[in-house]
């Protein structure tokens, strides 16, 4: 059995500044306002495989590190991050940008595609799942970038995780 989130529906979202590294579109600094749908597989713990309200909170408050910022992947490769005290300076080949400090959400993925914060946001949930009394079995995770587009990813929580 299976409980879902749609994250648009459910307002599951958050509205951030990112970039793609080299591409020729997405290269540029802009903006996408993302959905995070959750699928939850489980056995029920009395009335629920786990609450509704428990789970928005917790997708919540992973969008609200991420949202209103600057996504930077900090073990993105192609980009050299170098922090000062209330400023970070981002080298990307040519390209250099500085921003506040305060406005930049440091992520520990190597890239902020869709497919990367996906792999992100599952993984703090399923951490968040797992340190509760549920009996959680798979956790599916779909980042949608704008209406129409997204990346998925599924862990398996009996057998560590797998994405
Ligand atoms: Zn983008």
């Amino acid at each position: 059995m299976w409980i879902e989130l749609d994250g648009w529906m459910a307002k599951l979202r958050f509205s951030a500044c990112h970039l793609i590294p080299h591409h020729p579109k997405c290269g540029r600094l802009h903006g996408h306002t993302y959905a995070v749908n959750v699928r939850v597989h489980g056995t029920r713990t009395g009335e629920f495989i786990i609450d509704f309200e428990l789970l928005k909170e917790m997708i919540a408050q992973i969008c609200s590190r991420l949202d209103h910022h600057v996504i930077v992947a900090e073990n993105d490769p192609r980009i050299r991050i170098t922090k000062n005290d209330d400023s970070v300076v981002i080298d990307i080949g040519e390209k250099r940008y500085q921003l506040p400090i305060e406005d930049i959400a440091f992520i520990p993925i190597d890239s902020t595609s869709a497919e990367s914060l996906c792999i992100y946001v599952a993984g703090e949930l399923a951490r968040m799942i797992e340190t509760s009394d549920l009996d959680v079995s798979r956790l599916e995770v779909r980042i949608d970038e704008g209406i129409g587009q997204g990346a998925g990813c599924m862990i398996d929580l009996d057998d560590g995780v797998s994405l």
